[in-house]
């Protein structure tokens, strides 16, 4: 483009920001560089930095402002001539493109696919290091019951699939006993990587990886969420009292109920409180039948 051309658009650009005065920086630098990031007059004021744009949304890459706020006149009102040393002349890069910008969320609700891959190969815990598999969860997407557990033991680890080992068989009998199929429902865990040595998870990772349950729950719309065991009760219905107190009871969670009953390992390890998950069990079939 010609010289002129190029140096009219500049002014152009200026002039639309509201910057009409320019002054020759002095002394001419021997080798000048194009006035992007430091066109403050020679004039400026001794330790006047470079002007930053306001603070951008989050997300949002906040740069220097090229140019315009630090080209205006420390002396308001003085005559001046727009005088430009010799340099490459281009407009500055705009600090925030649409190319650049994250994308949009989209609107409505979320699905399971997009919630796994923003999880995707999740460090946000210390679980992370010990995990071979993220169990995310499994099932039907539109299921109208959802477990919740408290996270992937060594078999679920294994596979990366949720109540698979010994504790997921006896959750399919109870599944089944209420006429229902493993299938039908969905299963997932407040915590999607193995806890080592399948220790309880610990406040702060049950804090980073609720956020995803939630966003599971919120995807799913389940008519009714069984947390199984403690540590499901507190992160879904922040309920710290013991579960043989409050299991059996339907609680409000969003547009959903939400029922807390023992966890199926608790039952393999006192088989008498077997009792305790068949009459929760045939609660949720009486309330998915509407009875
Ligand atoms: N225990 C859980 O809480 N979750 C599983 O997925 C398996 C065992």
């Amino acid at each position: 483009m010609d010289i002129r051309q190029e140096l009219a658009n500049w002014l152009e650009f200026y002039r639309e920001l509201g910057v009409e005065e320019f002054y020759r920086r002095t002394p001419p630098a021997a080798a000048p560089s194009p006035p992007t990031r430091d066109a403050r007059p020679a004039q400026a004021a001794p330790g006047e930095g470079a002007v930053r744009a306001p603070a951008a949304k989050p997300g949002f890459e906040t740069q220097p402002v090229a140019g315009a706020a630090a080209a205006v006149s420390p002396l308001p009102g003085r005559a001046s001539q727009a005088v430009f040393a010799a340099a490459p002349i281009r407009p500055p890069a705009p600090s925030l493109s649409l190319f650049d910008a994250p994308a949009p969320k989209p609107a409505g609700p979320e699905t399971l696919e997009q919630i796994r891959a923003d999880l995707g190969d999740c460090q946000r815990c210390k679980l992370a290091g010990g995990r071979r598999n993220i169990v995310f969860g499994e099932g039907n997407p539109h299921a109208e019951l959802v477990f919740v557990g408290e996270g992937p033991g060594a078999d679920e680890d294994e596979q990366g699939l949720p109540f698979v080992g010994r504790a997921g068989q006896l959750l399919n009998r109870m599944i089944q006993l209420i006429g229902m199929k493993r299938e039908e429902v969905y299963i997932c865990n407040v915590v999607k990587c193995r806890p080592p040595g399948n220790r309880t998870p610990e406040k702060d990772e049950m804090e980073t990886c609720s956020p995803f349950l939630f966003r599971q729950l919120e995807a799913i719309q389940p008519r009714l969420i069984c947390c199984l065991g403690a540590p499901a009760v507190r992160t879904v219905l922040g309920i710290k009292e013991g579960i043989t107190k409050i299991h059996g009871q339907f609680y409000d969670f969003a547009n959903s109920k939400a029922l807390a009953t023992v966890h199926p390992a608790y039952v393999l390890r006192n088989p008498r409180e077997e009792k305790i998950l068949r009459e929760d069990f045939e609660k949720i079939r009486k309330f998915l039948k509407g009875q």
